[in-house]
C-alpha cells in the first residue's frame, strides 16, 4: 500500500461535484476485495481535482459539496465559520469555493467528527485564521495514530495545528454572525465523536455522517460506530427537525425531513433483513448474494459504499 504523506490520509472520493457518486469499483471496507487497501490513497488522489460546488441555503449560510464531507459556511462580520474541513488535498478547490462566496476571513471551524474527510483541512484552515472546535473524542482520535479497520488504514496523529483548541462533552453553544449554533453530541453512532450543529435562526441542521442522503453509510466500528448506533442517531435526527428544516448530511445532496425518514427506514430494513439471515446461519457471502437491498442498490450503492461494503458493516453488528 502507498504510504500517505503525513496526515493527508484520505479515502476514496465519495461523491463528485454537483451530484453523487462515482467510483464504481468494488471497494469494500474489509475482507472481500483486495482493492480496499487502496481506498484511502485513492481518495487522496481523486480529491485533488474533484469539483466543489457552492449552494446558497438560507440567510447567510451556504454549503460546499465536494469529494469529502459537506462543508457548511456561515458568513458575516465575525468572519467565516465552517462546519467541517474536507479532505486535505481538496484545499485548492475549497479555498476557491470559499473565496467565491465573499472576502470574509476564515475565523472558526467546527468538526462534526474526527474522520479525515471532515478534518483533513484542519491544519491549513487553522493557519488561515480559524480556531477549531469539536467534541472531545475528535481531539482524542486526532492526537494519536488511529486504525480504521473498515478502511484498512492507520491514520497517523495529526499535526498540532490540526488539533481542536476547544472541545466539549455533550452540548455547546456558539454565537457568531448574529447566529446561534447549538452543538450536540450523539451517543456512539457513525463514530464516538459525532455531533450535530443547528443554526437556530435559519433552522439549518448539519448532522455530519449520521446522515448520508441516498447513499449507504460507512460505519466506523473501530472508533465506536455500529449499525444500531447509526439507527439511533437517525431517529434522534428526526426528532430535531420539522417540515421546513434544511438538513445537511455528511455526504449527498442537502435534504430535509422526508430524506431523514427514508434514510432511517432503509437502515432499519437492511438491519432487520441481515439480522434474520445471519440468525439462519447464512454467511456474509450468502447474505451479499441474496441482495437484501436490491430495490435500493442502484441508487444507494453508487459511491465507495457499495451494497456489499454496506452489508458487511451491517452483518458485523447484528
Ligand atoms: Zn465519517
Amino acid at each position: 500500500m502507498i504510504t500517505p504523506p503525513r496526515t493527508e490520509v484520505s479515502r476514496r472520493q465519495f461523491l463528485v461535484a454537483g451530484g453523487f457518486a462515482v467510483a464504481a469499483a468494488c471497494l469494500v471496507p474489509r475482507g472481500l476485495f483486495a482493492q480496499a487497501d487502496e481506498l484511502v490513497p485513492e481518495a487522496m488522489r481523486e480529491s485533488a481535482t474533484a469539483k466543489i460546488t457552492v449552494q446558497t441555503l438560507r440567510r447567510n449560510i451556504s454549503v460546499l459539496l465536494g469529494p469529502g464531507g459537506n462543508i457548511a459556511v456561515l458568513t458575516g462580520p465575525d468572519g467565516k465559520l465552517l462546519v467541517d474541513a474536507e479532505i486535505v488535498t481538496a484545499r485548492p478547490n475549497v479555498s476557491a469555493a470559499l473565496a467565491s462566496i465573499n472576502a470574509d476571513p476564515i475565523k472558526q471551524l467546527i468538526n462534526t467528527h474526527w474522520h479525515f474527510d471532515h478534518t483533513g483541512g484542519n491544519e491549513w484552515l487553522h493557519e488561515a485564521g480559524a480556531s477549531i472546535l469539536a467534541q472531545e473524542n475528535t481531539r482524542k482520535h486526532l492526537l494519536v495514530d488511529t486504525r480504521v479497520e473498515g478502511w484498512h488504514h492507520t491514520f497517523p496523529a495529526a499535526p498540532s495545528g490540526a488539533i481542536p483548541s476547544t472541545v466539549f462533552g455533550e452540548e455547546y453553544a456558539v454565537h457568531s454572525n448574529n447566529t446561534t449554533l447549538a452543538l450536540k453530541h450523539y451517543p456512539p453512532a457513525h463514530t464516538d465523536s459525532d455531533i450535530s450543529v443547528h443554526f437556530e435562526e435559519a433552522d439549518i441542521l448539519h448532522v455530519g455522517d449520521t446522515f448520508w442522503n441516498r447513499d449507504y453509510p460507512f460505519i466506523d466500528y473501530s472508533t465506536g460506530g455500529s449499525i444500531d448506533g447509526q439507527i439511533r442517531a437517525a431517529e434522534a435526527n428526526l426528532s430535531k427537525v420539522n417540515d421546513k428544516t434544511i438538513v445537511i448530511g455528511g455526504h449527498g445532496a442537502v435534504g430535509g425531513k422526508a430524506d431523514l425518514i427514508l434514510f432511517r427506514d432503509v437502515l432499519v430494513e437492511m438491519r432487520d433483513k441481515v439480522a434474520t439471515l445471519k440468525k439462519q446461519g447464512r454467511t456474509l457471502a450468502e447474505v451479499v448474494a441474496s441482495k437484501p437491498g436490491a430495490r435500493y442498490d442502484a441508487e444507494w450503492g453508487r459511491s465507495f459504499m457499495t451494497p456489499s461494503a454496506f452489508l458487511e458493516l451491517v452483518y458485523q453488528g447484528v
